[in-house]
């Protein structure tokens, strides 16, 4: 069912709360890649170019000690944010009481606030983290609508997303998805659940147990499944073959083997692989075909296989990609991932999808990232829409 959205609310003179994804990497109050703050302007805009009050709010890191809050306070990711929008925005160094609700209260009409790390509340018996009612109807008391552009928390149940959209909605105040929350259920949700066919997954990363429930959802609907990266060779174990020392999860063995006979023609493995003596760059490799030798680790796939997937992939009209064809972290090791998102880049006719924290990763390092229909925000809550699940923090916005 389709979600309300900001542009459905009328915002003008209205208090509308705004959970944004501002966890964005601090040292030393410095802030490094500001990305998620940008990925938040095009809602934050809307709201104060329509006269709307934007209150906002966002967890930082891991809140654990009264220490960390020196280090995880939001007031630099306030300042960098009145840079970015080229206008005040106000700081309250609080979470909850008089003087935020004084702040508030001092609002006109297109101004915007951001108040204190939502995860201070942690310090108080894990108020934000275990979703606390109370904590949660208090924020909706706030304001008078709620916008939810946090993608990447949607999977978890927080009182700052969850906890106040279930207050908001018993107070009949509407809860809405912001423009980027909006994007990232249309590209992922329609990719999986309305896919224009054929319809090819990319499956690599580490390890086949991080990605049972996306083999097993994308298998489902999917006209072929490509895998690669580490989990290829507990695949090869289970078809009999040679690993060397590659990466591989014996007790997965007999699952990999389950999926391939259920699977059947639908996955396609990759038929050569790069591989090398130690888990290094600066190490001999070569390229060897089927089984890994003795001694040996694969740490990506091959030339043929790039072909080969290429082959696979030059008529797909969707593709979700999660999880990179090698260690691409390793200049050595990233040519599959890099040519495999470079072809993606001419599929012109497609919608092509990554997810996945190191995928996203991968695609913006090797600088292939421009030429994708979508890359998605969120690491965790992407995994979990491509497994199919239902993510809490979008279940909790109102349908339209
Ligand atoms: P994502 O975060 O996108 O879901 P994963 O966390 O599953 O992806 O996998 C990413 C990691 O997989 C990378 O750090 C990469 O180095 C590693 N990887 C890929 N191929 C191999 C391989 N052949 N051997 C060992 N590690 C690999
Ligand atoms: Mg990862």
């Amino acid at each position: 069912m389709a979600k309300l959205t900001v542009s459905d609310l009328d915002v003008k003179d209205k208090k509308v709360l705004m959970r944004v994804d501002f966890n964005v990497p601090v040292k030393n109050g410095v802030i490094g890649d500001d990305n998620r703050i940008v990925a938040a302007l095009p809602t934050i805009k809307y709201i104060i170019e329509h006269d709307g009050k934007a209150i906002l709010f966002s967890h930082l890191g891991r809140v654990k000690t009264e220490d960390d809050k020196k280090a995880l306070t939001m007031r630099p990711v306030a300042q960098r944010l009145s840079d970015l929008l080229g206008k005040p925005v106000t700081f309250v160094p609080a979470t909850r009481g008089k003087q935020l609700e004084d702040a508030i209260a001092d609002m006109k009409d297109g101004d915007v606030l951001l108040f204190e790390n939502t995860r201070f509340e942690d310090l108080d018996g894990k108020k934000e983290s275990g979703n606390d009612q109370e904590l949660g109807q208090y924020w909706a008391s706030l304001g008078d609508e709620f916008v939810n552009d946090a993608f990447g928390t949607a999977h978890r149940s927080h009182a700052s997303n969850v906890g106040i959209a279930t207050a908001m909605k018993a107070a009949n105040k509407p809860v809405a998805a912001g423009f980027l929350m909006e994007k990232e259920i249309k590209f992922l949700g329609n990719a999986v659940d309305n896919p224009k066919h054929p319809f090819v997954a990319i499956l690599g990363g580490a390890k086949v147990s991080d990605k049972i429930g996306v083999i097993d959802h994308l298998l489902d609907k999917a006209d072929k499944v490509i895998i690669g990266g580490g989990m290829t060779y507990t695949f090869y174990a289970a078809k009999g073959m040679k690993i060397g020392t590659s990466l591989v999860e014996k007790d997965k063995v007999g699952l990999a083997k389950e999926i391939l006979d259920k699977a059947g023609d639908k996955i396609v493995l990759p038929s050569d692989s790069v591989v090398a003596e130690k888990f290094d760059n600066d190490v001999p490799h070569k390229v060897v075909e089927g089984d890994i030798p003795d001694g040996y680790m694969a740490l990506d796939i091959g030339p043929k296989s790039i072909k080969e997937f290429e082959d696979v992939l030059k008529d797909a009209k969707t593709v979700v990609w999660n999880g990179p064809m090698g260690v691409f972290e390793m200049s050595n090791y990233a040519e599959g991932t890099l040519e495999i998102g470079k072809f993606l880049g001419t599929l012109t006719d497609a919608t092509t999808i990554v997810g996945g924290g190191d995928s996203t990763a991968a695609v913006k390092q090797l600088g292939v990232g421009d030429k994708l229909t979508h890359i998605s925000t969120g690491g965790g809550a992407s995994l979990e829409y491509l497994e199919g699940k239902e993510l809490p923090g979008i279940a909790a916005i109102s349908n339209k």
